[in-house]
């Protein structure tokens, strides 16, 4: 179903709302969706039948508590930090829309790095904040670290994220330290996809000494929980306590921090899937570097998704859609991103599937 805005509504919204179009992921049923980097393996069986128990427990006639205090609680203990530095929201989209509100709008500044997650710069137009884009390399997509510590000296925000939504690298905490000590503000550093990156990848030991740090992450990737919409950062607890002032009370609901607090509890248990993704992504950035005779470029990765460049990139992306039922994303018309795909890692007969389309796609391509 189409949704749109006439024009005498469009009048009377707020300029910077009157901008927007409703939001379309533009999902297609398909057997084979790698289109939004999900956990395509799902919860291990062992922890959905705990998430369910729990969930028929819930007593829905009453709010549930408001800060999460429970998930506040397992994700403290986890990150050795006390739950004062934890702040709970309905996904990590709400956290990131809720810096913008509390530290962003008129007259403040946010750094961004495109191309890179699409919301940062969406939600700070929306509270009407100045965006400083600081572009990538277009070849190698990697940031240019000396020019984003510059322009982070005046910034009210600076989003880093890492491992990068859609390019998969990572940017070396050292370099995340020289840009929190650059700026007066907050600086955010998204690990949604930090469970896929090695050890070491993570900006989280620099909370200790740098309070402008925010670290975000969130149970939909790794932990399979996106229908949940379960987000958290890692933050120093005034940074914390700005949050919760411009939160809505009662956005993560009682069933919700429910299934979160017995994902937590069981988190372990989902190790063997997250290994699973990382080797699976290596295997399918092989099959498709194969394709480099037939114009495939494929970017390293450390995340759960593969940036990929292909000849005509949208016609290939329609067939694999129309013609394979395989769903993955088109970034070609995204600036810096031209001719890119953005395959998520899924399972090993899905990666496969993916696989062996695009080989063919990609050398009917060439000859037509
Ligand atoms: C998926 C994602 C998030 C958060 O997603 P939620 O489902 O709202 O928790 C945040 N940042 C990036 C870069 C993402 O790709």
């Amino acid at each position: 179903m189409a949704i749109s805005i006439s024009a005498p509504v469009r009048a009377l919204m707020r300029p910077s709302a009157a901008a927007l179009e409703p939001y379309d992921p533009g999902f297609s049923p398909v057997e084979v969706n790698l289109s939004a980097n999900e956990n395509t393996y799902g919860m291990p069986p062992e922890v959905r039948e705990r998430v369910q128990a729990a969930l028929a427990e819930v007593c829905v006639n009453r709010y549930p508590a408001p800060l999460a205090d429970g998930v506040r609680e397992r994700v403290a203990r986890w990150h050795g930090v006390r739950p004062e530095s934890v702040c709970v929201g309905n996904g990590g989209d709400e956290l990131i829309f809720n810096l913008f509100l509390a530290f962003g709008g008129r007259g403040h500044v946010l750094v961004n790095c495109p191309p890179t997650f699409s919301v940062y710069r969406l939600y700070a137009e929306l509270v009407e904040t100045e965006v400083v884009d600081v572009p990538r390399d277009a070849e190698t997509l990697l940031p240019d670290v000396d020019a984003l510590v510059e322009a982070a000296r005046t910034a009210s925000i600076v989003v880093i994220c890492s491992p990068n939504n859609p390019t998969g690298d990572v940017m070396a905490p050292g370099d995340v330290a020289r840009v929190c000590e650059a700026c007066p503000g907050i600086v955010l550093a998204d690990e949604a996809y930090g469970e896929f990156a090695p050890a070491g990848a993570s900006a989280e030991p620099l909370l200790a000494t740098h309070p402008n740090l925010v670290v975000l992450h969130t149970l939909s990737k790794a932990f399979a929980f996106a229908g949940g919409r379960l987000g958290y950062v890692l933050a120093d607890p005034s940074v914390v306590g700005a949050l919760a002032a411009v939160r809505q009370p009662y956005t993560v609901d009682s069933l919700v921090q429910a299934a979160a607090c017995t994902i937590l509890d069981d988190r372990d248990a989902f190790a063997p899937t997250i290994a699973k993704i990382v080797s699976e992504r290596e295997r399918l950035s092989a099959a498709l570097s194969a394709l480099s005779g037939q114009g495939v470029r494929v970017w390293p990765s450390s995340s759960n998704f593969l940036c990929v460049r292909v000849p005509r990139a949208h016609e290939v992306w329609l067939a694999l859609r129309d013609e394979c039922s395989i769903l993955v994303r088109d970034f070609s018309s995204t600036p810096g991103l031209e001719g890119c795909l953005r395959v998520t890692v899924g399972t090993p007969e899905e990666n496969d599937r993916v696989a062996s389309q695009l080989a063919r796609l990609t050398k009917e391509v060439r000859n037509g």
